[in-house]
C-alpha cells in the first residue's frame, strides 16, 4: 500500500484508491486546509468564480445589513486576532520582498541528490560543482 506525506500535517498517510492524486490526509483539519487552499487558488485564477463569490457575498450582505459591524462590536477577540494576523501577513510579505530584493531563495527541507558536474579539472578543485535534484520532501511524522 502506497504511503504519502500529507501537505497539511506533514504526517504520512495511505491515499484512497478513489483519489489517485490525493495530497492531503483525510483528517478534518487537513481537508479544511485543502479546501481553503483550493478556494484561494480559485479566487486568484478564475475571474468567473471570483465574480460569483463577490455577487453571493453582496446578496448575503444585502439580506443581513449590519451583520459584520455588529459581529465585530460583540467580538473584540475576533477583531484583535484579525488585526494580529493581518500584521503578521504584512510582516511576512515585507520579508518576502526583502528576500526577493537581495536574491535569496529558501530551499525547502527534503532529500536531495548531489550529482558532480563533469569538468576537465575536477581533480584539482577543492570544492565540487553539483546539480541538486529533489528526491522527496521531508515527512515529519510517521503513523
Ligand atoms: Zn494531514
Amino acid at each position: 500500500m502506497e504511503t504519502r506525506c500529507c501537505l497539511g500535517c506533514m504526517k504520512s498517510f495511505h491515499p484512497r484508491p478513489q483519489c489517485p492524486d490525493q495530497k492531503y490526509c483525510s483528517s478534518r483539519s487537513c481537508q479544511q486546509a485543502r479546501k481553503r487552499r483550493w478556494h484561494r487558488h480559485k479566487l486568484k485564477t478564475d475571474s468567473a468564480y471570483r465574480e460569483n463569490q463577490k455577487a453571493a457575498q453582496q446578496r448575503w450582505s444585502g439580506l443581513h445589513p449590519g451583520y459584520w459591524r455588529d459581529y465585530r462590536a460583540a467580538h473584540a477577540d475576533y477583531v484583535a486576532r484579525n488585526r494580529e494576523q493581518q500584521r503578521q501577513r504584512d510582516h511576512a510579505s515585507h520579508l518576502a520582498k526583502m528576500d526577493a530584493s537581495i536574491g535569496e531563495t529558501s530551499i525547502p527541507s527534503g532529500r536531495y541528490r548531489l550529482t558532480p558536474v563533469q569538468t576537465s579539472d575536477l581533480a584539482k578543485m577543492d570544492a565540487w560543482t553539483v546539480n541538486i535534484s529533489v528526491i522527496s520532501t521531508v515527512c515529519a511524522h510517521t503513523p
